[in-house]
């Protein structure tokens, strides 16, 4: 059994969230408004149908998700802000916290969203899919227990994580945080749970500001579950290989998960507006297949990968069909007409100071 799901469904690019500009929200006397805010669904929407042109999308099992039930939003968000969101929405929109904009459905899509990689995870440990992508809207991992974050509603791969540990009894899990940005929300939700292990690798102090240090290693039973990397400004094929190979790989052989999940942000690309990282397709394919292997050692490749940001429309696409490709083991590699610009890069390779940050990691958690 090989197959690859795909979580999709259509009103995940329903989700209003005003028209920004860039990284500024809709509204300000000298900013025109426009629909390539960040969290545009653009960049989702191409990858989809990328998927669907090439004909990657015909190797995958869809699966429809379900909206997750209010028990089950409120094992990681707490009842008064599960509530306060449903009660904005029911009002035509507003804003869940920490800029975090949305509209009369924002409730139901992102009740949706957290409801797919539930589904998700029935899928890969029933046995029904091997693997599975979660390609979903809003993204989750900034969201908080009691608010939103940097677009995340409901924290997606954290209510998987729960899903997994609840219903199907798993006692390890293993949540990977590639995405440019430092998964703030994931690892403050299992800060103290050492059953649900974090690892953020992540451009230094980006967003959110002041946070994401190396020396952040969990609180009270959790200390030694949580890893971050916080890698510079600039950095490319050679530093994410190393933080594999240095922390990734040795912190999953440490804790042995059930379950493998990621998440999978496309903003340390090297087109990327809202990060200043030199990542290729071929970078993600490499990650993905890294991942797998540890998967494979660790849990019979049990793994879900959920859709976090990645803001360039143009690319996006070929970097995930790169990532589902890997997954699925397909057939026939689409080719990246990127690639003959980005790859080969000057400075892409491992620099004296990205390897000095990853050895930062590596002092903060000396069993490794
Ligand atoms: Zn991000």
């Amino acid at each position: 059994m090989n197959s690859t799901a795909l979580v999709w469904d259509e009103r995940y690019l329903w989700h209003h969230v005003g028209n920004g500009a860039g990284v500024l929200p809709e509204g300000g006397e000298l900013i025109e408004p426009g629909d390539f805010g960040e969290e545009s669904p653009h960049p989702r929407r191409r990858l989809r149908n990328l998927l669907e042109v090439s004909g990657l999308l015909d190797q995958l099992c869809l699966l429809k998700p379900r909206p997750a039930s209010r028990d089950e939003l409120t094992r990681v968000h707490t009842p008064s802000y599960v509530d306060r969101v449903a009660a904005l929405a029911r009002s035509g929109g507003g804003d869940a916290g920490g800029g975090t904009p949305f509209g009369a459905n924002g409730y139901t899509i992102a009740a949706l969203a957290g409801g797919g990689c539930l589904a998700a995870v029935d899928a890969v440990l029933a046995g029904t899919a091997r693997n599975a992508y979660a390609l979903v809207k809003p993204p989750g991992h900034h969201a908080l227990a009691d608010s939103g974050n940097g677009h995340c509603i409901f924290n997606n791969v954290a209510l998987a994580a729960e899903h997994a540990l609840a219903v199907h009894g798993l006692e390890r899990m293993s949540i990977l945080d590639w995405d440019v940005h430092w998964g703030n929300g994931t690892q403050e939700l299992f800060f103290e749970d050492p059953r649900v292990q974090t690892i953020s690798i992540h451009q230094a102090d980006w967003y959110p500001r002041g946070g994401g240090l190396a020396g952040e290693v969990g609180r009270g039973p959790g200390v030694g579950s949580h890893l971050n990397v916080e890698l510079p400004p600039g950095s490319g094929s050679g530093a994410y290989r190393a933080a594999f190979e240095r922390v990734v790989g040795p912190a999953l052989a440490q804790h042995r998960p059930d379950l493998v999940i990621v998440s999978c942000g496309y903003d340390a690309s090297a087109l990327d507006p809202s990060g200043r990282m030199m990542l290729t397709s071929e970078d993600f394919r490499l990650m993905t297949r890294w991942t797998m292997a540890y998967a494979e050692q660790w849990c019979d490749g049990r793994l879900l990968m959920v859709h976090e940001g990645g803001y360039a429309p143009a690319y996006v696409p070929f970097c995930g069909a790169a990532v589902i490709e890997e997954l699925c083991g397909a057939r026939e590699v689409i080719a990246d007409p990127f690639l003959a610009r980005l790859g080969g890069a000057g400075y892409a390779d491992l620099q004296a100071h990205q390897s000095e940050a990853i050895e930062r990691t590596l002092s903060a958690h000396s069993r490794l």
